[in-house]
């Protein structure tokens, strides 16, 4: 999941009060203002200039960072998770075994060091939430995303609705795996092991289509094998995906996009890997960061990524505050709508990668069903990351119980099962990336349902006729424009009323993409008549193989790839309190009287940045708090009422 360097700017640091007149540039402190309309609009222009200048520093210093994780920034910032090699054993082993050791090693040794860190960070992040006036740091990140009160209520009734579709794709892979592995590691009538789903969290399950292919002598919807051939490179991928965009009438990637990206792995340092897409918010300079390789998988993230960067030169030209999605499901989403044309057979024939467009019945439901395990697979898992992290930040869910709500959520939505006892001894959240570098995921799963929203209408727009999954919106100016006017607005408008003026409705609902799967929902009910579906067996858990670990054939190759997680996340040269850091940059030097130095993509955010200057944030920096708070929703709130109260009633009221 390539999350955007979307929640960078706002990750900053709490700053204790204390030693707020130190030395902060001149032109960063705010100014004085008086009760008037002009002063209003001196403030709104001060501070917008002043974040600008102060995000851009803060973006900078994390690029440098992250593109470049020399020794020195390797001691101060925990490790990288270098789980590339750990992620292809998950994807292509199916040895129950190696990859029973391979989940456990990792689980234990990313999730267990953070057990304890982690129930402190969630006081201290609620203390700050609390001291904003939300209820919670859950209640803080809900209203991001709505400001309404049913939010949760919303989201429930979305997942109820695609629910059907989930159980039984899942009875038809778990079908499927008992074939493989047989009734002792099986249970048709229980959830699944976790780590045969092709996937370190189960979350997509599209490496395992090899073992699901509904009809195996059509054509292969997975075109890498011929990108090879081609000769593609990362450049030529990034071209492809661009041509995209222009075709549909957005905008090219900029100059400085294609000199400062990073799009390879570069030989002489290490660097983070993870795919993210970067705003500079000084409107010229974005950039993704990505150790491209050539599979369709990573096809598919680059346009991913590059809808990031075209939301960002669509709405550059708004205020600071406003350069944001509609809601943080929008940014997710619009890449990934791209890649729902881009991966039909109809369009991988167009830019020469599929030999025939061949589409008849059988072809579409192979391409549906790869389609599903990515798409409906990952709908549960997207729902509940966010709803055990709204019952930790509520507390509902106490520190003692945090592996076991865990685990009753993902078997309750998921169906699967750990593959191997886990106590509170242990931390299992804590092994997936959004969890430590704090980053909320709700998005991800609102974004896999408006995607197709949009879909829909962008495929009416382009005169698309036939089924949905056919569409290929490539070349449409028309689909474009629409685009444009959802992009262009940023966060300045409220998501509801500009969705209503695109595409004609308020709400995000799961009804186009129910019509896009409805032919393979059609057929999986058909192979399921005599399953079962879902997992009365709720509690069960499939045996220990009896002679492991001790019986894993590794290859020297194998073994070095299963450790390295042992290198990830150590976080005890930057605990939290201390001189902590989070969103994946951590820094050394403790601020002065800071205790409660807090991090993370979505901490409320006191301004505590570099100066300008400054080598990095693992550099020679010292600290800078911005004594003033810097919070998108906020002042988008803020702006929208002091515009309205000044524009209706003068500048009485005026408070800053
Ligand atoms: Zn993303």
């Amino acid at each position: 999941m390539a999350a955007g360097q979307k929640s960078l700017p706002w990750l900053i640091f709490l700053w204790p009060l204390l030693g707020c007149s130190c030395a902060l540039p001149e032109s960063w402190l705010p100014g004085e203002y008086a009760n008037s309309t002009s002063d209003v609009l001196r403030f709104l222009s001060d501070f917008n200039s002043t974040a600008e200048e102060v995000f851009s520093f803060a973006v900078s210093a994390s690029w440098n960072f992250e593109t470049n994780l020399t020794d020195y920034n390797s001691k101060v910032q925990v490790r990288r998770l270098q789980s590339e090699d750990i992620d292809e054993t998950m994807a292509k082993s199916r040895s129950y075994n190696l990859l029973l050791f391979t989940w456990e090693a990792w689980h234990n040794t990313a999730g267990v060091p953070l057990k304890k860190l982690y129930s402190r960070f969630v006081e201290l992040s609620n203390k700050a939430s609390r001291a904003d006036g939300f209820a919670d740091t859950g209640a803080w990140w809900r209203s991001w995303d709505d400001d309404s009160e049913t939010f949760e209520q919303d989201m429930d009734n979305l997942y109820k609705t695609i629910q059907p579709l989930y159980l039984h794709l899942h009875a038809f892979v778990r079908r499927k795996l008992y074939n493989q592995y047989g009734s002792k590691y099986i249970n048709l009538k229980g959830p699944i092991p976790a780590h045969l789903l092709g996937n370190m969290w189960a979350q997509t399950w599209n490496n395992i289509y090899d073992l699901m292919i509904p009809f195996p002598g059509k054509v292969n919807v997975d075109v890498t094998d011929e990108m090879v051939r081609q000769g593609y490179n990362a450049t030529h991928m990034f071209r492809v995906a661009e041509e995209f965009f222009t075709s549909l009438g957005l905008m090219e990637m900029p100059k400085e996009f294609w000199e400062g990206s990073m799009i390879v792995k570069p030989n002489d340092r290490d660097v983070v890997c993870h795919a993210s897409a970067w705003d500079f918010y000084n409107r010229k300079d974005f950039r993704i960061k990505q150790c491209t390789k050539v599979t369709m998988d990573e096809f598919f993230t680059v346009h991913h990524e590059m809808g990031h960067i075209q939301y960002y030169l669509q709405y550059k030209n708004q205020p600071v505050g406003f350069r944001d999605g509609a809601n943080p499901g929008f940014h997710e989403a619009i890449g990934d709508l791209m890649a729902l044309s881009v991966s039909t057979p109809k369009h991988l024939h167009k830019i020469n990668l599929m030999k025939s467009a061949e589409s008849d019945e059988e072809t579409n439901l192979n391409f549906l069903l790869n389609m599903a395990l990515q798409k409906i697979a990952f709908l549960p898992f997207g729902y509940l990351v966010d709803l055990w992290r709204w019952g930790v930040f509520s507390e509902k869910t106490p520190p003692e119980r945090y592996n076991a709500d865990w685990w009753y959520l993902r078997t309750k939505y998921q169906g699967i099962c750990p593959p191997i006892r886990r106590t509170e001894e242990q931390f299992d959240p804590g092994a997936k990336f959004h969890i430590p570098n704090n980053t909320p995921y709700i998005r991800y799963f609102v974004s896999f349902i408006l995607q197709f929203q949009l879909h829909e209408k962008l495929c009416e727009a382009a005169n698309h006729t036939g089924p949905l999954h056919t569409c290929d919106i490539y070349r449409s100016k028309e689909a474009g424009t629409i685009l444009k006017k959802i992009l262009e607005p940023g966060s300045s408008r409220p998501w509801p009323e500009l969705l209503q003026e695109t595409i004609g409705t308020n709400k995000i609902d799961a009804s186009s993409l129910m019509k896009y799967f409805d032919p393979v929902i059609r057929w999986l009910e058909k192979q399921n008549v005599n399953e079962t579906l879902g997992w009365p067996d709720f509690m069960w858990l499939p045996p220990t193989p009896e002679d492991y670990p001790e019986n894993i054939k590794t290859t020297e190759a194998t073994k070095e790839s299963v450790a390295a997680p042992c290198l990830a996340f150590s976080w005890t040269n930057c605990g939290l309190e201390g001189g902590g850091g989070g969103g994946g940059v951590c820094l050394e030097q403790t601020p002065p009287g800071g205790s409660g130095l807090l991090g993370g993509g979505g901490s409320p955010v006191w301004g505590l940045v570099c100066p300008p200057g400054s080598t990095g944030p693992a550099g020679a920096c010292a600290f800078y708090p911005l004594c003033r708070r810097l919070n998108a929703r906020d002042d988008h709130f803020a702006f929208s009422v002091l515009v309205q109260f000044t524009a209706s009633r003068g500048s009485r009221g005026f408070t800053l």
